[in-house]
């Protein structure tokens, strides 16, 4: 979708420009809060995950086991399935007469709002001996349009959430609701599809920009009017008090500053490898802290190296492309804007994100798609602002 090194290369230093001072602001209260509590004197590497946790349990006292009770696995699935009726029509209902590989496997049909046959959802959540760990979105069956029958698409999500006991359902941390959310979103991106060949079907777009339809659906995970409808305690039924909500929103932008020049630090990488004449490099050390210069924070490790460690360079299948982790972020905050400016369940928003995206695959160029949907391109503004960097 980006097209050009170019346009990677401006997007990646626009936004670090933007983020930069709030990470460094944010890295010097790191410091100071690691030195005030243990007399840290250089805050190194291995030292941030620690301090940041403990400041941001001081910080928003959100402890995870607060959360859970509201969130019980099955009140997050008819949640999303809400979600989805609300904005797409669809209707989700379980049956019992589809084959599976596992018992544990749910099987729904899904319809739309006139009860014609949308596509076949399998939900596997649970973890068991020799199952990978994870989440995922896949597809049995894709959907295509042979002899002008339009054959509708098998697809599967794949989660490892605790399994209930006889005593306790499943109850989800609030990040294993977004990671269903987001799974969930990918899953839409396949049973929505309505293109005639099953190889630009779907989710077969461009790489950076299969990430928009599920990450944009986290963004409901975050709003009152979203979570009234399934966040409920499990044992009272109680709606999620609004206090956690407020809190879930406030430290979702926690250290948002240096977890974005993070990710830039990696695109950045990733790209300089990729953008070279590799003939000219002797050291990778050396190319490595030069590609880093811009977005460091922390003192070099001398031992540490980081390009022959990162798979996603050379052969995770991103090279090149590790920019699109960002890219599809503002992608997916350009696009939740719109919602919101328009209410986050206005029809009129979503059949246009149905039609000129979920349904379209890779049937024309995504930049052409996006802008029929948004009116406009996409700007990093919206994540700026979420991330509270604006
Ligand atoms: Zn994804």
């Amino acid at each position: 979708m980006a097209e050009t090194p170019e346009k990677v290369l401006s997007f990646s230093n626009e936004l670090l420009q933007k983020a930069k001072p709030a990470a460094q602001k944010e890295f010097e209260e790191l410091e100071s809060y690691a030195k005030k509590l243990d007399r840290i004197d250089q805050l190194q590497k291995w030292d941030g995950a620690y301090y940041a946790e403990k400041l941001k349990k001081e910080r928003f006292n959100l402890d995870q086991e607060i959360l859970k009770p509201y969130f019980k696995l099955e009140n997050v699935i008819d949640g999303v399935f809400t979600v989805a009726s609300k904005l797409y029509d669809l209707q989700f209902k379980e049956v019992f007469d589809i084959d599976t590989y596992h018992p544990d496997v749910k099987t729904y049909s899904v319809s739309d709002i006139d009860n014609n046959f949308i596509a076949v959802f399998y939900a596997d959540f649970h973890p068991r001996k020799g199952k990978r760990n994870g989440a995922w979105m896949t597809s049995y069956k894709p959907q295509q349009i042979k002899n002008r029958i339009n054959e509708r698409p098998h697809v599967s999500i794949v989660c490892n959430f605790t399994k209930p006991t006889n005593t306790k359902p499943s109850l989800l941390t609030f990040n294993e609701v977004t990671t269903l959310f987001h799974e969930f979103g990918h899953a839409l991106h396949g049973m929505l599809a309505n293109t005639t060949y099953n190889s630009l079907s779907g989710t077969s777009v461009s790489w950076d920009f299969v990430e928009l339809p599920s990450q944009v659906l986290e963004n409901w995970c975050y709003e009152k009017e979203a979570l009234e409808l399934f966040a409920k305690h499990y044992e009272t039924g109680e709606t999620i008090p609004m206090e956690y909500v407020t809190k879930i929103k406030e430290s979702a932008s926690f250290h948002e500053g240096m977890q974005t020049l993070r990710q830039l630090s990696f695109g950045l990488l990733d790209m300089s490898w990729h953008s070279q004449d590799p003939s000219k490099i002797s050291s990778v050390k050396e190319f490595e802290n030069n590609a880093f210069s811009e977005t460091k924070l922390y003192p070099d490790v001398k031992e540490n190296c980081m390009s022959t460690a990162f798979s996603h360079i050379f052969q995770g299948g991103y090279s090149a492309g590790y920019y699109s982790y960002k890219w599809a972020e503002v992608l997916d905050a350009d696009a939740f804007e719109y919602f919101l400016e328009k209410g986050i369940f206005n029809k009129e928003v979503a059949t246009k994100f149905k039609e000129n995206i979920l349904s379209k695959g890779g049937t024309e160029k995504p930049m052409d798609l996006y802008k029929r949907f948004r009116g406009k391109e996409p700007k990093p503004d919206a994540l700026l602002r979420r991330a509270g960097l604006l």
